[in-house]
């Protein structure tokens, strides 16, 4: 190997939650610069054909699904192709992989609570980890920046906001570091996190009880998963979003503004002492803070459009609506109790926007789940991942005695 190749090392790239929307946004970034990145792993749960898709492009050492006869048809499929990818199966394989040695970036692509566990796992083992899966973050982020900080991982947000706000930062701030180094982020008045509003943003109310799942997952702006452009329509999108921006950058809820900015143009902005504001400006296209992860420190092209200021013309601003978005007012109720309560809340909303989709409630029942659940299951902290896990439990299990009352 020649001293240039040594120092010019491919990155070897993990991708949990490949076949989804930042897996595909991830996987087009990764295949523009075939000089710079390898894939190392890759993992799907039930759309199988794409995985084998993807395996057969970027051949990685190991391919990850969620049970034994996915596991059977991959392995047919690549064999079929004369491919090397060995196939993994379940939750523990993903942890394997997540925080394997031959690994040098992870990008957290799976949606929901069940990508906690390798989440947890790629943290711990102070791999340098783009966090897309914000469920986790809201479910055990001080925990999880905590490991961070031990294991010395280097966290980066790939949510477009957070992205935006990391960007706005001072360059020597790191994320669980900078709430305990204290100089960065003294400099910082609050922060600004955009919302588009999602598709129901001027939508008359007395609408929203006919509101069907086809219509809730067309955002008007971003192209995404099921489950983040339902809760986009709801505005727990940026509920969560808040949890995880207090998470991230180790601030309280009071410091952090939600704007209606209905263009998606400004990703967020951090205000600092002195009045200046610092946005950060781009398309809304999700390779964007991608690219900016996996090229982190340097800056890589991710195929996303210019910005066309001449075509834009203008930015609007509005104040959110909690009585037309009660998620929001519900989640900010629970980041400032803190402690189990934005556990209950995600998994309360996971269970709720299934129900959604599934038709078996409606638009409006998905707030008073997540509403009757937080009153049911309270308070209290928890120590460890089994807590964290115990109470998720227990809070899907109340939010579907919940949903059972309210389908009609
Ligand atoms: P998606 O539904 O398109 O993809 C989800 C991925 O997770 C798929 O690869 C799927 O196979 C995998 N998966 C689903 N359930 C699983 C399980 N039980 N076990 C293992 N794997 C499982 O979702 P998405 O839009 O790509 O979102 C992924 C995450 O990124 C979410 O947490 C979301 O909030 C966050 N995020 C997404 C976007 C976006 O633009 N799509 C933007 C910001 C944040
Ligand atoms: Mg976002």
């Amino acid at each position: 190997m020649t001293i240039e190749t040594e120092i010019h090392r491919k990155k070897r790239i993990c991708v949990l939650g490949s076949t989804g929307s930042i897996g595909d946004s991830t996987l087009d970034v990764i295949g523009r610069h075939p000089e710079r990145f390898s894939v190392f792993a890759l993992s799907g749960h039930r759309r199988i054909d794409k995985l084998v898709t993807e395996c057969l492009r970027f051949e990685p050492k190991y391919a990850v699904v969620s049970d034994d006869q996915a596991a059977h048809e991959v392995r047919k499929q690549l064999d079929a192709n004369g491919t090397q990818t060995n196939v993994l199966v379940g939750t523990e394989a993903l942890e394997w992989v997540a925080c394997h040695d031959e690994v040098d970036v992870i990008v957290t692509g799976i949606v929901g609570a069940a990508g906690l566990k390798s989440t947890l796992a790629a943290v711990r083992a102070g791999h340098q980890i783009l966090i897309a899966n914000k469920e986790p973050l809201v479910m055990m982020g001080h925990t999880i920046v905590a490991e961070a900080r031990r294991s010395g991982a280097v966290i980066i947000p790939l949510d477009s906001e957070h992205n935006a706000i990391y960007q706005c930062l001072p360059d020597t701030f790191e994320v669980g570091a900078g709430s305990t180094s204290g100089a960065d982020l003294n400099s910082v008045r609050r922060i600004l996190l955009t919302a588009s509003g999602g598709p129901f943003r001027t939508l008359p109310i007395e609408d929203f009880p006919r509101i069907t799942p086809a219509e809730a997952v067309r955002h008007p702006n971003w192209s995404m998963g099921r489950k983040i452009s339902v809760d986009s329509a709801t505005m727990m999108n940026k509920g969560l979003e808040l949890i995880e921006a207090c998470v991230l950058f180790g601030v309280s809820p009071d410091h952090v503004e939600v704007v209606i900015h209905p263009q998606s143009v400004i990703h967020s902005m951090v205000e600092y002492l002195d009045g200046s504001v610092v946005a950060q400006m781009g398309s809304a296209d999700m390779r964007i803070p991608i690219a900016h992860g996996l090229g982190w420190p340097d800056r890589i092209e991710s195929g996303a459009e210019s910005l066309d200021f001449f075509d834009l013309a203008r930015l609007d601003f509005e104040r959110p609506d909690e009585t037309r978005f009660p998620c929001l007012a519900l989640a900010r109720r629970a980041a400032e109790v803190a402690g189990i309560s934005p556990i209950v809340l995600n998994a309360a909303n996971e269970i709720a926007v299934d129900a959604f989709l599934e038709g078996r409630i409606g638009f409006l029942d998905i707030a008073t789940t997540i509403e009757r659940t937080l009153d049911t299951v309270r308070g209290g902290q928890y120590d460890c991942i089994e807590d964290v896990l115990n109470i998720d439990d227990i809070s899907r299990r109340r939010s579907r005695q919940i949903v059972d009352t309210l389908i009609t």
